[in-house]
């Protein structure tokens, strides 16, 4: 009795929940299992913004533009950093429709972003690792490849290389994300309009002795090495690649991503066709991987707060659907507790790797209703391809 009474009050307390279950239930034959955790990292963003009331009614039935936006290796305590880090309000509270993915891969209960990024972007669970492939390792067609077909205009931007996994889902078809050069020479064969990130150095600098660089220019792209030569560009094709690899982190590039997401959405509006563009936050993720907090929140707020121009957008427009989720979720992240009146955060990790914990959707626009409970990160793609009439 005693032993029972001095049990519940450790895990009353919180002391040792791991224990407590152990002990509790007593499994015969499991030896104690030891969980590491990151330290508790406390941590106070510098940064905040007014979050603006955006309205959710829209006045389309189905939609004429699609907007992707996936923060890599971003769960619900991520997402949850946003709101808590900016005197309690984020963009993505204005999302009026969500729900959850499972994010298991064709070959792994936990996804790598190769798998993640290209089940979203075809519908379709393949190997971690391959990038635009299906069940059957052929090529599958991607949502930027059908908006292509049907006539719109499509777009792609990351703040990693613009061949790196999450991107490369939409545009290439290899077996190993780690093709970079040949995942760029994949961006050759489409007719994509617009397309902002890292990555120069796979365009210009290859393996293979191909000036992609010199490619984009006949076929009548504007090549930007900076995000002031991509804000400035008003029409016609646009080429960013702002690094020679990953970009920097949020705390060195500044709004690039914001700026980069509003130039591609006023040169993709310009087809009455409409268009597609995904947008990512890439470097959550590598928060994730490095248990680094400050890197994770600065990167999550630019997200959330690119997330706020997109909707001022498709508010105004009427005609846009978005669709924020994640691939997967990196780190085991929690927000253990804090002071939010000074957006001051605890926050704790499990793990370095990604998790194999679902991810939330939220949705906003015409059909966004669709993106309601949980189900596989596939059917995302599918709702897509059914409001839009795509295949
Ligand atoms: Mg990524
Ligand atoms: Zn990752």
């Amino acid at each position: 009795m005693k032993n029972i009474k001095t049990l519940f009050f450790l895990c009353s307390i919180g002391i040792s929940s791991l224990a407590c279950a152990q002990e509790k239930f007593n499994y015969p034959g499991k030896s104690k299992q030891k969980v590491e955790a990151t330290d508790k990292i406390t941590y106070t963003t510098t940064r905040t913004y007014p979050v603006q009331e955006i309205a959710s009614k829209s006045k389309a039935k189905r939609p004429k533009n699609i907007i992707v936006m996936i923060s890599d290796g971003t769960g619900t305590s991520q997402f949850f950093t946003a709101i808590a880090a900016n005197n309690n309000q984020a963009y993505i509270e204005q999302m009026p429709i969500t729900g959850f993915s499972k994010t298991a891969s064709k070959n792994k209960f936990t996804t790598d972003s190769a798998a993640g990024g290209s089940a979203i972007a075809t519908g379709h669970k393949s190997n971690n690792g391959e990038i635009g492939l299906d069940e059957n390792g052929q090529p599958a067609k991607t949502l930027l490849e059908m908006c292509d077909e049907q006539g719109k205009s499509t777009g792609l931007i990351a703040t990693s290389s613009i061949t790196h996994a999450t991107p490369a889902s939409f545009i290439a078809h290899q077996p190993s994300r780690k093709m970079n050069d040949e995942i760029a020479a994949d961006f050759m064969k489409t007719d994509i309009d617009v397309f902002i990130g890292g990555g120069k150095k796979h365009f210009g600098d290859r393996k293979d002795g191909k000036d992609l660089l010199n490619e984009l220019d006949k076929k009548g792209y504007k090549i930007a090495y900076t995000i002031d030569e991509v804000t400035a560009t008003t029409n016609g094709k646009l080429a960013g690649l702002l690094a020679d690899n990953a970009m920097p982190p949020y705390t060195e590039r500044g709004d690039v991503l914001p700026n980069a997401a509003n130039t591609a959405v006023k040169l993709l509006n310009q087809n009455k066709e409409g268009f597609f563009l995904m947008v990512e936050g890439s470097q959550v993720d590598w928060g994730g991987h490095n248990n680094n907090t400050e890197l994770l929140i600065t990167e999550m707020q630019d997200f959330d707060y690119t997330l706020g121009e997109m909707l001022k957008f498709a508010e105004k427009d009427g005609e846009t659907l978005i669709v924020v989720t994640a691939d997967h979720e990196t780190g085991g992240f929690s927000v253990n507790g804090g002071d939010p009146a000074k957006n001051t955060l605890v926050t704790s990790y499990t793990s370095t790797h990604h998790t194999a914990t679902m991810v939330p959707v939220f949705a906003y626009g015409p059909g966004a209703e669709e993106f309601s409970g949980i189900y596989e990160n596939t059917e995302i793609a599918k709702k897509i391809m059914k409001l839009m009439k795509l295949k």
